[in-house]
């Protein structure tokens, strides 16, 4: 009888949490979510509940002592940190509250762990953002530069995540992951707010869509893919850190241009650009070198930045209540032909 493997996942109800708790799921382990009791309403998670396998808690990843009962009594084989305050514009905004979720989150969960006495395995949702003004390419040797409160957090927690690995033999990984979107991408990050207002205009219900800075780059690459690495990183035989991303970046300008083009207009008509909504200090370009993550995990990304966006705009079309233009569809059955919940 095979013995069925048990997780954790804080913030289940994320972009990220949502493809690895069906991922999951689909890989036959039993997966309890950390919950927090407001919930944004865009993400999808009707899967996930009605699944007999997967069990939601309630509660803050600021709560210590909630964070120790959930670990002593699930006793998970595999704990993946994917909550927190994510957004790195409003990280200047709430650099405590930023601070307190996104890094001290991470030593409430890793001290829970480690305290439990059983070998639980760990994964460290880290980021890009932690590289900052050092040039790209990044990879894991690449020193680290924040520029934001969300990428100082980030950073406190990477190296805390190192350090529990080294100082308590702890099985405990950092994924570096470059930025990577979906369908599931809320509405307040720029590809989403683009690939919605694309169908939004599209449909007659909007006029325009106001952005920030179009000229930082982004190595943007396709979740459901960067969530299948996550778990291939805790089933190594031994712990380490992996940078993840496609290997190439392309601008916000871009981004928009593919997007509208996709729909048959011209952006130039659509996009107006407020400097108020300029950070205070930017990551202009960031490129992934995920040399050892193709060597060591065989990480090879299948979906393009024009692919993805073709998914995220047709995604949004159908929720507009539009035909979808059809490509990205195709592109979802080609790649992922029995994973019929890609189709959001
Ligand atoms: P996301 O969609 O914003 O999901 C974050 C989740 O954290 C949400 O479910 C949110 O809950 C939950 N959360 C926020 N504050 C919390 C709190 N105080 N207590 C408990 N849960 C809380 O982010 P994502 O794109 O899935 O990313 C997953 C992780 O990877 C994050 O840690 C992010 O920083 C990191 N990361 C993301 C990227 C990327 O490009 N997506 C790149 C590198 C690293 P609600 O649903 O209630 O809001």
């Amino acid at each position: 009888m095979t013995i069925r493997k048990t997780a954790l996942i804080t913030g289940i109800k994320g972009q990220d949490g949502s493809y690895l708790a069906e991922f999951l799921l689909s890989k036959g382990y039993i997966v309890h979510g950390l919950n927090r009791k407001s919930t944004s309403t865009d993400i999808k998670h009707t899967n996930i509940k009605k699944r007999p396998d997967a069990y939601l808690h309630q509660g803050d990843l600021s709560d210590d002592k909630l964070i120790k009962t959930l670990i002593t009594e699930i006793m998970p084989d595999e704990v993946y940190n994917l909550a927190a305050q994510s957004h790195v514009g409003s990280s200047f905004t709430c650099p405590t509250y930023t601070g307190n979720i996104t890094g001290l989150g991470t030593a409430r969960l890793l001290e829970a762990i480690h305290t439990s006495g059983k070998n639980i395995k760990y994964y460290q949702a880290s980021s890009s953002e932690m590289f900052g003004i050092t040039p790209p390419p990044q990879n894991e040797l690449t020193p680290l530069h924040p520029t934001s409160p969300y990428a100082c957090a980030k950073v406190y927690a990477h190296y805390l995540t190192q350090n529990y690995r080294e100082s308590y033999n702890m099985f405990a990984c950092n994924g570096i992951l470059f930025n990577h979107e979906s369908p599931r991408r809320g509405s307040d990050f720029v590809t989403r707010k683009i690939t919605q207002g694309v169908a939004s205009i599209t449909a007659g219900k909007q006029q325009e869509i106001t952005l920030g800075n179009l000229d930082v780059k982004r190595d943007w690459g396709y979740s459901p893919e960067y969530i299948q690495i996550m778990w291939a990183m805790l089933q190594l035989d031994k712990p380490e850190d992996f940078v993840i991303g496609t290997g190439e970046s392309h601008s916000i300008q871009e981004f928009v241009e593919t997007a509208f083009e996709y729909v048959d207009l011209n952006w130039e008509n659509y996009i107006s650009c407020n400097k108020n909504l300029f950070r205070p200090s930017e990551v202009n370009d960031v490129i992934a070198d995920t040399r050892k993550a193709t060597h060591l995990l065989g990480w090879k990304p299948k979906i393009t930045f024009y692919d993805l966006i073709k998914i995220m705009v047709d995604a949004d079309m159908r929720k507009a209540g539009l035909e979808s233009i059809g490509d990205g569809d195709e592109l979802l059955i080609k790649h992922f032909p029995d994973k019929w919940w890609l189709l959001d």
